[in-house]
């Protein structure tokens, strides 16, 4: 990890919660945020926020300081002020410019049905067929830009999953980093994101597991530090879906946090308090002491085979 370990005064743990800014928190949402923000200060650590607002065309506007004002309400405390994505804009867009010139990334103007019909089945979706590698089109600004892939294997050893393999050329194929619109790709910009907010773990749901391979790809190519990766079990609605803001999924109430608090708490198998928890000081004092990654349900009993790029 060339970047972080020059850098032997900055700190051993920095975390971050990363909420898109499309509705309020859920269930599924504080589940993801409890997880990650005790084991930051299980181990210590600094915490941050950062607003994942990089696709415009779904954010909801005030969603962020709602959001923001939900996690006060439920005791989170956060280091420094929220980062947004939309403010990184050129960031990104730069580096993208930069992948392509250095022949790592082209531009692509197959629509999604071409990309269907061409395409082979993969188990994140189809796989791209080459069209445009071979023959991209003209640059223009609004074309979409794909990551090349290789046959290389990509592993990694997540925290709570245990090792991770993926093939990418072979399961995913050559990835969008810039979006047919325009805006940086989620995978893209997750990446820049965490390096420049110089994040040594991510703990996130487990619907991001098979996202990962695609991000150290990315930090290999730019030269970015790796962090450390833990993926929790998501919730899912009675149909066996990820609880979703844009299904309305039932938004968790501030109102009364330290019961939603112990059923998030509850839900990633953590160890009940030994006496009744009444404010989310207490609840936040209890967490640091006893989180407990050992004790966290399998997520690969609930991963979903079928989630969209952008989801
Ligand atoms: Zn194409």
């Amino acid at each position: 990890m060339p970047d972080r370990a020059d850098d032997s005064a900055g700190p051993i743990y920095v975390g971050r919660f990363a909420p898109s800014p499309t509705g309020l928190l859920h269930f599924g949402s504080l589940v993801a945020a409890v997880g990650s923000y005790a084991d930051a200060l299980h181990q210590d650590g600094t915490w941050q926020v950062r607003i994942d607002d990089i696709d415009e065309t779904r954010a909801v506007p005030g969603a962020a300081e709602a959001i923001l004002h939900q996690l006060e309400g439920f005791g989170f405390s956060w280091h420094g002020e929220p980062a947004y994505q939309t403010q990184r804009k050129s960031i990104y867009q730069e580096i993208i410019g930069k992948l392509v010139s250095d022949g790592l990334a082209f531009y692509c103007d197959c629509s999604r049905k071409d990309v269907l019909a061409a395409g082979r089945k993969g188990p994140q979706g189809p796989i791209y067929p080459g069209t445009c590698r071979k023959m991209p089109p003209q640059e223009e600004r609004r074309l979409t830009v794909r990551l090349k892939t290789d046959q290389a294997s990509i592993k990694f050893s997540d925290r709570f999953v245990g090792q991770v393999c993926q093939n990418l050329a072979f399961d995913v194929g050559d990835y969008v980093i810039r979006r047919s619109d325009g805006f940086a790709a989620y995978q893209l910009a997750v990446v820049v994101d965490d390096h420049l907010d110089r994040i040594t773990h991510v703990v996130r749901g487990a619907d991001l597991l098979h996202s990962t391979p695609r991000q150290i790809h990315l930090q290999t190519l730019l030269g970015y530090g790796r962090p450390a990766y833990g993926h929790l079990p998501i919730v899912l609605d009675d149909q066996g879906r990820k609880l979703s803001k844009q299904d309305k999924a039932r938004p968790v109430s501030a109102n009364a946090p330290v019961p939603s608090l112990l059923a998030a708490w509850e839900f990633l198998n953590q160890p009940a308090p030994d006496s009744p928890i009444g404010t989310t000081d207490e609840f936040w004092t209890f967490a640091a002491t006893n989180w407990n990654t050992t004790s966290l349900p399998d997520p690969e009993d609930n991963l979903l085979d079928n989630q969209t790029e952008q989801d």
